[in-house]
């Protein structure tokens, strides 16, 4: 996805909308920016979780229901924001999902991903779903900007420093982009954006190689999923699969080796009922007799294991987390060396003057989603490895940084610097 993102927008003014269709839930929000004094001076959201049935109903019944949640939000015109006087309402749309973009503000489904499968969908222009479900709930507002979360995150990060190269989300899927020089890009047609750069949508979950250390047990993963054959690193890393892994070497392990004795606890059996957030909490568990284990285990298999088991429950956890964290790292370290980031000596001595002055170091990867914010152990893996890969020095010129929620936000600043009422 070639676009000429990069925009000046810190000169952008007034109310923007964003809504953000993640993998899990989606939020709305609305961003009072301040014009030239470049500040965000007020922002609100809603989040609202996406029932499970219309990920896999009709199209029409999930832009309904999203766009029905947007019109309640505005309906609610928050406290203190400026009145858009007589200005349409617009929008930045975060959709995270495979796009082939054919302009700032339209773009075709390429494939759904994560827990979402609706085939009608797919090959339409998401942007002018989104508008016809506002015509049918009379809703006057208007799309100006039709992000990936990745590309939002960058943005949204890059409103505050500019230093951020790099958007990573490890949510329930993952993704990353980067800023790229255009020069760089052979496929680049037409004049240059003014910047010299722009920003690649690398829709990283997508690869697959014969070099990922997969397993049996990532195969058959695979093959039940929604998408088999599709999103090979996605389902090595991201947050929707790391618990069923786990779930199904354990159920392997308890079929091949009576792991939980002589019967094989039933709940075993059922997919993704293991989720990601009770792997960190098993994973994170310091105390002796390994209560946290105990506890998922009780609540999510409705079983129980001696503590020999519930240690061994804790190892699958690290080696799975291990090995994304560890795949993770390797594709921020491959971004790095394509920017020239990934050595000491790349880096300008000017810059770094400022850099040692306090403003910040050199390159800033800014990461957002659940499994990265709430996975401790995870994090930590993630960044011993960029350590390990890049070498001390090198990574301390790397800061990798949560960006909470930053693709939404993003979104709103894009909406705003391509609105219909830009002087430019
Ligand atoms: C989608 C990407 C998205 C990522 C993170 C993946 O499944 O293909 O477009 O950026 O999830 O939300
Ligand atoms: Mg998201």
């Amino acid at each position: 996805m070639l676009m000429p993102y990069f925009l000046h927008i810190r000169e952008e003014n007034g109310l923007f909308y964003a809504l953000d269709l993640g993998g899990t839930n989606f939020r709305v929000l609305r961003v009072q920016l301040a014009g030239t004094e470049g500040r965000i001076l007020q922002q609100e959201y809603e989040e609202v979780s996406i029932p499970q049935a219309l990920m896999v109903g009709s199209n029409e019944e999930l832009f309904d229901f999203i766009v029905a949640e947007l019109a309640s939000f505005i309906t609610r015109e928050g406290e203190g924001f400026h009145p858009l006087l007589g200005r349409q309402r617009e929008l930045g749309f975060t959709f995270s999902f495979p796009v082939k973009q054919t302009s700032i503000d339209s773009g075709n489904l390429l494939k759904w991903t994560k827990g979402f499968a609706i085939k009608e969908t797919v090959g339409k222009d998401v942007v002018e779903e989104l508008q016809a479900a506002m015509g049918r709930h009379k809703l006057d507002m208007r799309v100006t900007a039709l992000v990936n979360d990745t590309v939002g995150t960058l943005a949204g990060g890059r409103y505050w420093n500019e230093d951020v190269m790099v958007a990573v989300i490890l949510g329930t899927g993952s993704n990353a982009c980067y800023v790229e020089r255009a020069d760089a890009i052979p496929k680049w047609r037409g004049v240059l954006p003014k910047s010299g750069s722009t920003v690649i949508n690398m829709e990283w979950g997508s690869f697959w190689s014969s070099h990922l250390p997969r397993t049996p047990v990532d195969d058959t993963l695979d093959a039940d999923s929604l998408n088999p054959g599709d999103q090979g690193f996605e389902k090595l890393i991201s947050g929707m699969y790391l618990g069923d892994i786990v779930r199904r070497i354990l159920l392997k392990m308890a079929e091949e080796a009576a792991l939980f004795g002589n019967t094989v606890p039933s709940n075993l059996f059922i997919p993704f009922i293991l989720r990601t957030p009770d792997v960190s909490a098993m994973h994170a568990d310091e105390s002796a007799d390994l209560k946290e284990v105990t506890r998922v285990l009780r609540v999510v298999f409705k079983t129980q294991a001696s503590l020999r088991v519930r240690k061994i429950v804790v190892d699958v956890c690290d080696t799975v987390a291990g090995r994304a964290a560890r795949l993770v790292a390797a594709g921020v370290v491959g971004i790095l060396k394509k920017i020239g980031r990934d050595t000491v000596g790349n880096i300008d001595m000017a810059r770094l003057k400022n850099n040692l002055a306090g403003k910040g170091r050199k390159t800033v990867v800014a990461m957002d989603g659940g499994l990265y914010e709430h996975y401790p152990k995870f994090r930590t893996y993630l960044n011993d490895t960029a350590v390990e890969l890049l070498g001390k020095e090198a990574a301390e010129q790397v800061a990798v940084e949560l960006s909470k929620d930053g693709s939404g936000i993003g979104a709103a600043l894009l909406a705003a610097s391509h609105s219909q009422y830009s002087s430019d």
